[in-house]
C-alpha cells in the first residue's frame, strides 16, 4: 500500500487519539509505512490548535518511541506540519531545523493581513472572492520558501464549498507553474472525501494541471482519529495504478523516495 504521511495526535488538542494507536490502526489494515505530521508551534499564534514549542522535544520523542516498538511491522517517520505565515517564516525556518524530520508538510490555514487573519476553512469563496486570490499568493510564497517537501491539500478551500470559482483556474495554474521550479511535491489528501467533497484534494481538473507538469506526490489521509488512517486510499490507489504520470513518494530524511 502507499504509505500515509499525514496524521495529527492529541497533541494538537483537536485531534484525538495517542501515537500508538495510530501505529495499530495503520498495522491493522495493511500499511506498511506512516508518517506523524502534527500541527506545529506557531509562535503564539492559533495556540488552541496545535503544540507548544516546548512540547516539540516531547512529541518528537512520542514518535521515536512508537517508530522503534513497531519497527519490525511499521516504518514510522518523523515528520511534522506547518502554516506557512510570511511574518513566523524565521520562527518556522527555526522550527523545520529543530529535529531530523523525515518530511515537513507546508500548509495554508490562513490567509490575510496580521491584524486580521482568517481561517480558511471557515472562509467561503464563492461568497468572498479576494479570499481566493490570498489563498495562492501565501501558497505559492509557501512552496518557495524551500522550507518545505511536500504542500499539503492544495485547494483546502474546497471543504467550504464546491461552486465554480471565478479566476480560480488561472490563479492555481500561475502557482503551479511557479512551484514546478523549486522542486517541492504535491499532496493528495483524502480527507475532503470524509467531508462530503466528492473527491479527494486536489479535485479533478486541479489534479491532472499538477500531474501534466509531472509534479511528485505525496499519499496522505489527514487523520485526526486513529481509525482515519489510510482512509479512503483506494483512490490514491487507482490512481497510481491508472495514470503512469501519477508518481508518489516516500519522504525519508525530507528526500523523495519512489513510494
Ligand atoms: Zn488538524
Ligand atoms: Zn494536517
Amino acid at each position: 500500500m502507499l504509505p500515509d504521511q499525514h496524521m495529527h495526535t492529541a497533541r494538537c488538542q483537536h485531534a484525538h487519539g495517542q501515537p500508538r494507536e495510530y501505529a495499530e490502526h495503520a498495522v491493522a489494515c495493511g500499511l506498511d509505512r506512516i508518517t506523524f505530521t502534527d500541527h506545529g508551534p506557531l509562535g503564539g499564534f492559533d495556540p488552541g490548535n496545535r503544540m507548544a514549542l516546548a512540547e516539540l522535544p516531547a512529541y518528537v520523542d512520542d514518535v521515536l518511541e512508537v517508530a522503534d516498538s513497531f519497527k519490525d511491522k511499521l516504518t514510522v517517520g518523523l515528520g511534522i506540519e506547518i502554516d506557512w505565515i510570511p511574518e513566523l517564516a524565521d520562527f518556522n525556518r527555526r522550527i523545520t531545523e529543530a529535529a531530523d524530520w523525515d518530511l515537513v508538510l507546508g500548509s495554508v490555514h490562513f490567509v490575510g493581513p496580521a491584524d486580521m487573519r482568517e481561517f480558511i476553512i471557515r472562509c467561503d469563496p464563492s461568497r468572498e472572492p479576494h479570499i481566493l486570490e490570498a489563498y495562492w499568493k501565501h501558497w505559492v510564497e509557501a512552496a518557495e520558501s524551500g522550507l518545505f517537501q511536500v504542500m499539503s491539500h492544495p485547494d483546502i478551500y474546497r471543504r467550504a464549498t464546491r461552486a465554480p470559482l471565478p479566476g480560480e483556474h488561472e490563479l492555481a495554474c500561475r502557482a503551479l507553474d511557479r512551484a514546478r521550479e523549486t522542486g517541492v511535491a504535491i499532496e493528495c489528501n483524502t480527507s475532503l472525501v470524509r467531508k462530503g467533497g466528492g473527491s479527494f484534494y486536489p479535485q479533478d481538473w486541479l489534479l491532472e494541471e499538477v500531474l501534466k507538469r509531472d509534479f511528485l506526490l505525496s499519499s496522505a489521509a489527514d487523520a485526526h482519529r486513529p481509525h482515519q488512517v489510510g482512509a479512503d486510499f483506494d483512490l490514491l490507489e487507482g490512481l497510481q495504478t491508472s495514470d503512469e504520470r501519477a508518481r508518489f513518494s516516500w519522504f525519508r530524511q525530507r528526500q523523495a523516495l519512489p513510494a
